[in-house]
């Protein structure tokens, strides 16, 4: 998830063991490579060390001060994090990519808003197989021996590696930059079990004195220059999350319903990018896939009929897919509190007194009470909603939400 890093001048672990050093580091053999990953689509390419990068002693304060939340598969894993070399120790080094998507607006028709990357299809299979593609050119040619490729879902401070292998700048908001496509593209890695001379890191101050992106994050999740306390983020709210979120951040979503792309769009490099489109043309597995604003409403009007089967089959190749119905559905009455509609309003009523999910009960009693306070039906259908609830957390956040409406 976006904002899970922060950024540290130097860290070194001692040394695992491994192959022994390729005797023949070769400059025309690096450039093939680069070549190959330009040949086979990726925007950017670059080549790190394998080895502990710089900002793995930050990393570990931050698990150390519970910024990651509920996310304990980064705690599980920190071992392997802050140190490739344990999880690959044939590995020599990394082979950094980059595929840019669109940065076109995606403000959706009834309040709902979905972060841009993930409107179109899930970018972990979309990048996963051209980087196989990738993978399977290496083994071919025979330039060097590939290992394991990854999109964003093995233990990998990957906009580390990213930067060291010159393929950005780190941000504030602990994004990695690109002139051409600001913070607007997705990140993979391939292991060669070769050793490779790395990129040159871009030497380009990237932020300077601005602060765009932390003034303008509506839940103050930007706690410090490139570090983002993720259980503050509405990234993490709204995906990693699972169940209830707090009520303060709640109210301070602004509408977002998967995802957040707010400190992406304040940023001077995100919204002086020149648009994909102009320049490579469309990437049709990237834009919007039909409107899913009106989506999420149908989600959550349909609660009561669906087993979670529906929103799989529903949003089958979708990132939406992955918090499952309860989480989106969830995400939506939040959604349409903080933007509140009439016909929000017909789906929430509906939805705190028919959702088979406590998760999405409690949040439509919520949603109701913070979006539609004056509405006099609104208070009759929460008493009545709580005065049902079996479920002991969901009726207890119910009522701190009828509480602070009074
Ligand atoms: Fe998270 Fe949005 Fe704040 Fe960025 S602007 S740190 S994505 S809440």
């Amino acid at each position: 998830m976006r904002g899970t890093a922060d950024f540290s001048p130097s860290f070194s672990c001692p040394p695992v063991s491994g192959p022994p050093r390729d005797p023949h580091p070769s400059s025309a053999r690096r450039s093939a490579v680069l070549e190959i990953a330009h040949e086979v689509g990726f925007d950017l390419a670059g080549l790190a060390p394998l080895d502990a990068p710089p900002d793995a002693l930050r990393f570990e304060r931050w698990l150390d001060e519970g910024r990651h939340g509920t996310m304990a598969y980064l705690e599980r894993a920190r071992r392997v994090t802050v140190d490739p070399r344990r999880q690959w120790p044939t590995g020599r080094s990394l082979l950094v990519v980059g595929f840019a998507h669109s940065r076109a607006s995606i403000d959706l028709a009834v309040g709902e808003r979905i972060a841009r990357y993930a409107a179109g299809r899930d970018y972990h299979n979309v990048v996963g197989k051209r980087l196989q593609r990738l993978r399977r050119r290496l083994q071919a040619e025979g330039l060097v021996r590939p290992g394991s490729a990854f999109v964003d879902a093995t233990p990998l401070l990957e906009r580390s590696h990213a930067a060291r292998a010159g393929l950005g700048t780190p941000s504030k908001a602990a994004n990695l930059l690109d002139r051409r496509f600001g913070p607007w593209f997705f990140l993979g890695e391939i292991v060669l079990e070769t050793e490779l001379e790395p990129s040159a890191p871009i030497d380009v101050p990237s932020c300077g004195t601005c602060t765009a992106c932390i003034d303008a994050c509506p839940t103050d999740a930007i706690v410090a220059p490139g570090e983002v306390d993720a259980t503050l983020c509405i990234s993490y709210a709204t995906i990693e999350h699972a169940g209830l979120v707090p009520h303060e951040l709640r109210e301070r979503t602004e509408g977002w319903a998967f995802g957040c792309d707010v400190c992406s769009e304040v940023c001077p490099w995100g919204s002086k990018a020149p648009d994909l489109a102009e320049r490579f043309g469309t990437r049709p597995e990237f834009e919007p896939r039909d409107e899913p604003g009106a989506a999420l409403a149908e989600i959550l009007e349909a609660g009561r009929h669906d087993d979670g089967e529906a929103h799989a089959n529903r949003w089958r190749g979708s990132p939406l897919r992955r918090p499952g119905r309860e989480g989106v559905a969830r995400n939506a009455a939040v959604a349409l509190g903080t933007r509140p509609s009439e016909r929000g309003r017909d789906a929430l009523l509906d939805a705190v007194e028919h959702d088979p999910s406590p998760v999405v009960r409690a949040a439509a009693a919520w949603a109701l009470s913070f979006g539609h306070r004056a509405d006099r039906g609104v208070a009759e259908a929460l008493e009545r909603a709580l005065s049902r609830e079996v479920d002991a957390e969901a009726a207890d956040d119910m009522r701190r939400s009828l509480e602070r409406r009074t």
